[in-house]
């Protein structure tokens, strides 16, 4: 609906953006020094422009915080190389999922040590890249994966350190969580079906495996601590379950991510220092319950971490009224670089930051330029009525699980991730060219032609090179049993 409102364009909303961004006398957005109006000019629209000092900062708080504890970031949030020597510079470590986030650590020499490889099923080369790099942590997450990894681990000849993933049945959405009797996810062992107790007798029985803990993850975007506070309940009980079969009393508890942020003025996302306190005092007093030590405490944020240091920052290119039915201002980016809105329903803000606008203001949809009508930016955001083709429009909390997950889909290029910081600007991920997109294909000139046109040559069949080996493909894991 086209409603005209009372000026909604005053400062900017206290947590949802980056914490040097500033608004200038005459509308204009800058962040670490840097006013958005230079930034398009120089970098082009759409681009992430992320906060370098917020995110800084915010590691820092993290580390005080849960100063006796791990701390990993969650690649899967955001990851490039200069990302994650930041990430080493700050003293956190790092979680990876894939043989691609790994590939990233590595190429920056992020310290084995302080790497956790998770994920529900790595490949046999995954897992043989992972050991030989000396990955301090595995998250083994099946049977299946328990043999392989101790196989691989035997193969080079070391002892791997592992966690046990285990599904707590807790599961936590945006402001709330249900406790689960049934575990139905792909992730980990149930605890309730007791597979998450024989994974762990698994464990203990290779030699070339060394169980240092348990690992859960309850989901994320989470606004409270009532569903930590159930998943820790639930694994110190196995942490004294497995003393009393076992012997063993195991050394490291990690309860996983999915610390919530603001992506509207209606989130109240919890404070690191009150979720730490809150944490910290639960498993102590579950432990002291069990009559456990109390194990050595792993958290790992990811969104909590990146998700508030980087606007997008998109170019208005049309403005289109649909009279009595809603506006619609089109950018030139939309679902290949935000899918959280049509794959979640995701919700957003926007705001004009190339200038103050009208006084006035009215409620439109931020539409991306994709061949889908789901392509859906921020639904009801609240624009000067003067927006129009030209004007930049910047859309915060878009760091964290954007770039990451963002796609080429209608041949649109990625766009870059710029770090500004005291007055510049540094391109850390550059923007996709035409050539980019297409430099995976083949060229069909160079694949002959076809002896009977009604047959024509299948593409990739008659390509003169051969494929290179593809350690992530699924194929290694046949390979192996
Ligand atoms: C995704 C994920 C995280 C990070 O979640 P956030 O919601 O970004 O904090 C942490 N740990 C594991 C195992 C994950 O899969």
């Amino acid at each position: 609906m086209s409603e005209t409102e009372p000026t909604a364009v005053t400062g900017l909303e206290e947590n949802l953006w980056p914490a040097t961004a500033r608004l200038d006398a005459g509308g204009v957005l800058s962040i670490g020094g840097m006013r958005v109006d230079a930034l398009a000019a120089e970098f082009g629209t759409p681009a992430f422009v992320l906060d370098e000092a917020d995110f800084r900062a915010r590691a820092a708080a993290w580390r005080r915080a849960f100063a006796e504890c791990d701390v990993y970031y969650a690649g899967k949030a955001f990851l490039c190389r200069t990302f994650a020597r930041w990430v080493d510079e700050e003293g956190l470590r790092l979680d990876v999922c894939t043989g691609g986030e790994l590939a990233v650590a590595r190429s920056v020499g992020f310290p084995a040590e302080r790497l956790l490889f998770h994920g529900n099923n790595k490949s046999v080369g995954e897992l043989q890249a992972a050991v030989q790099y000396g990955v301090g942590r595995i998250a083994v997450d099946s049977f299946v994966e328990i043999e392989r990894l101790a196989a691989v681990a035997a193969a080079a000849g070391v002892r791997q350190r592992v966690l046990v993933r285990v599904t707590p049945g807790v599961e936590a959405h945006t402001h709330s969580y249900v406790s689960t009797g049934q575990e139905d996810q792909k992730f980990g062992f149930s605890l309730a079906g007791g597979a998450a107790a024989q994974a762990v007798a698994a464990v203990l029985a290779e030699d070339s495996l060394e169980l240092v803990g348990l690992h859960a993850h309850i989901g994320s975007q989470i606004f409270d601590t009532a569903g930590f506070g159930l998943a820790a309940h639930r694994m110190v009980g196995l942490l004294a379950r497995i003393r009393d079969d076992h012997g063993v009393e195991l050394p490291e508890l990690d309860l996983g991510g999915g610390l919530g942020i603001a992506y509207t003025s209606e989130d109240a996302p919890l404070g690191v220092d009150e979720l730490a306190e809150r944490l910290i005092a639960l498993v102590g007093k579950e432990c002291a319950a069990a009559g456990l030590p109390v194990p050595r405490l792993g958290v790992e944020p990811g969104r909590a971490l990146v998700g508030s240091t980087t606007v997008t920052l998109y170019a208005v290119g049309t403005v289109k009224e649909l009279p009595g039915l809603r506006t619609f201002v089109s950018v030139d980016g939309g679902m290949s670089d935000n899918i959280r809105t049509s794959l979640y329903d995701a919700r957003y803000t926007a705001r004009l930051v190339s200038r103050a606008g009208a006084s006035t203001a009215h409620v439109v949809t931020l539409v991306g330029r994709h061949c889908e009508s789901g392509d859906v930016v921020a639904h009801d955001v609240s624009l000067p009525d003067d927006v129009r083709p030209g004007d930049l429009v910047a859309v915060p909390a878009s760091g964290a699980y954007h770039r990451s997950m963002a796609s080429n889909y209608n041949h649109v290029a990625r766009p870059p991730v710029i770090a500004v910081r005291d007055g510049s600007a540094r391109v850390i991920v550059r923007r996709e060219t035409e050539d980019d997109l297409l430099r995976l294909d083949a060229d069909p000139a160079d694949l002959g032609g076809a002896a009977d046109p009604a047959r024509p040559a299948r593409p990739g069949v008659r390509a003169g090179s051969a494929e290179p080996a593809n350690p992530q493909g699924s194929t290694g894991a046949q390979v192996a049993r």
